[in-house]
């Protein structure tokens, strides 16, 4: 593959971006593209490749979905952005309110970390409560209030039954970890013990649902229900970050999928189908807090025409026949699964797939499973994932780096399907 052109622009970049990018996920990535439609994206080179990036989650219909262009389109002769209300985004809010488990009254945003670090405020400021649980290997974005024990060194977190909350970054609050109590996922005697220790502090427990930022683990049986009725018996709240499940495991996201409903819930990514939207959804009791202004939320461009435009179109489409939608790109997840196991033990190699749907990722270890961060940091080989990452890419098949997590969107065709599993099993050769 002839990469020139990508090559000359990375250097260009470098000279007016940060380290040649827009955000800290993309460091390193060496094509530049032009164009993206479907399940496929061209460099400036011209070279083709099946996207199963989708943008980190949020294309769930693929690239430049023509529904969505055309509302778009339409909505905005009216206005971009008004500063105020209008019946659009009452009649999204409605429909939503309407198809999630979890009936509260809800915010829009324009970005994930902003209604995490929001769900937190809203948990905090409703509790009285100054700490809250954050687990090892979730991540929740990049504001001070959560980007702790993401990836952190497995000799930085201190031992499973007292965990140490580890910075993600330089230039963080000093003070702030002493709100903040880390604990490992789908370990409910950890979790226990955390309340046993603190319970009378804790304003609420957040977790994703589906651990989507540590390869894509799914809970134990049973766990959220068990970490939700723990959580209220220490009068705390669970808060379930569904940035990566909402609208994609199902139409109501995790929630939906295991029969748990949260107290405080975080919507992005799906929800948009590639529009920069998210929300923030509490029981009423809790988001009347917001309501009142006594808990501030904020955002110029929320409810903006085109973030509107693009949910309701989204929402239109899939509620055409949701059960068809999530069947479809479920099985196409199933089948890709299946494909990629079966070339793994063709080659004799270690690849390890899991996940639910149309989210799942693909590491490299000897375990039947992984199931929290501390498996992941001790028995994933992420140096040979890297480069199945890039045997991939050299073949037209695009991963995403340092999440390893697949997205299918609607639009992958059963080409695209075949296609990748028969360029996986060359790459897992070649490697
Ligand atoms: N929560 C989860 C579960 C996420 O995966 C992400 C982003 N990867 C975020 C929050 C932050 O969202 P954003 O990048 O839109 O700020």
């Amino acid at each position: 593959m002839n990469w020139d052109k990508s090559t000359e622009l990375v250097e260009r970049a470098k000279n007016v971006l940060a380290g040649g990018v827009s955000s800290g996920a993309r460091r390193g990535d060496p094509l530049v593209f032009a164009r993206a439609k479907g399940g496929h994206m061209w460099d400036v080179d011209g070279n083709d490749y099946i996207d199963f990036v989708m943008g980190r989650g949020p294309d769930l219909f693929g690239h430049a979905p023509q529904f969505i262009i055309d509302a778009i389109s339409r909505d905005i002769e009216k206005g971009l952005l008004f500063s105020g209300q209008y019946e659009q985004e009452i009649r999204v809010a409605e429909v939503i309110r309407d198809a999630l488990p979890l009936k509260g009254l809800l915010r829009f945003g324009c970005s994930g970390t902003e209604v995490t670090m929001g769900a937190v405020r809203l948990a905090r400021g409703f509790t009285g409560r100054p700490k809250y649980v954050k687990f090892e290997g979730h991540y929740h974005g990049w504001s001070d209030t959560v980007q702790y024990s993401h990836h952190s060194p497995l000799d930085q977190i201190g031992p499973p039954d007292a965990a140490i909350a580890v910075q993600g970054t330089r230039g963080m609050a000093p003070g702030s970890a002493q709100d903040i109590i880390t604990a490992p996922w789908n370990n409910l005697p950890a979790l226990e013990k955390v309340f046993e220790r603190h319970g009378d502090e804790i304003a609420c427990a957040m977790m994703e649902p589906i651990l989507g930022n540590t390869i894509v683990i799914p809970p134990k049986e049973g766990y959220l229900q068990a970490a939700k009725e723990l959580c209220h018996r220490y009068g705390a709240l669970l808060v379930l970050d569904e940035v990566i499940t909402g609208f994609r495991v199902a139409l109501g996201g995790a929630q939906e999928l295991y029969g748990v409903t949260a107290d405080i819930a975080t919507y992005a990514k799906a929800m948009g189908g590639g529009v920069p939207v998210s929300m923030l959804v509490a029981r009423p009791e809790i988001m009347n807090l917001i309501g009142d202004g006594i808990v501030d939320h904020g955002g110029t461009y929320n409810s903006n025409v085109v973030a509107m435009s693009a949910l309701e179109a989204g929402l239109k489409h899939i509620m055409a026949d949701s059960e068809a939608f999530y069947r479809d790109i479920n099985e196409k997840g199933e089948r890709l699964r299946e494909g990629l196991r079966d070339v793994a033990r063709r080659t004799e190699s270690d690849l390890l797939v899991q996940g639910v749907g149309s989210v799942f990722a693909n590491t490299f270890t000897t375990r039947p499973e992984i199931t929290d961060y501390r498996e992941f940091a001790q028995y994933c080989d992420t140096a040979k994932a890297m480069r199945f990452n890039q045997a991939m890419l050299e073949r037209g098949i695009r991963l995403s780096s340092g999440t390893y997590r697949w997205h299918i969107a609607s639009s992958h065709t059963d080409e695209d399907i075949e296609k990748t599993i028969a360029v996986a099993y060359d790459a897992l050769r070649a490697i």
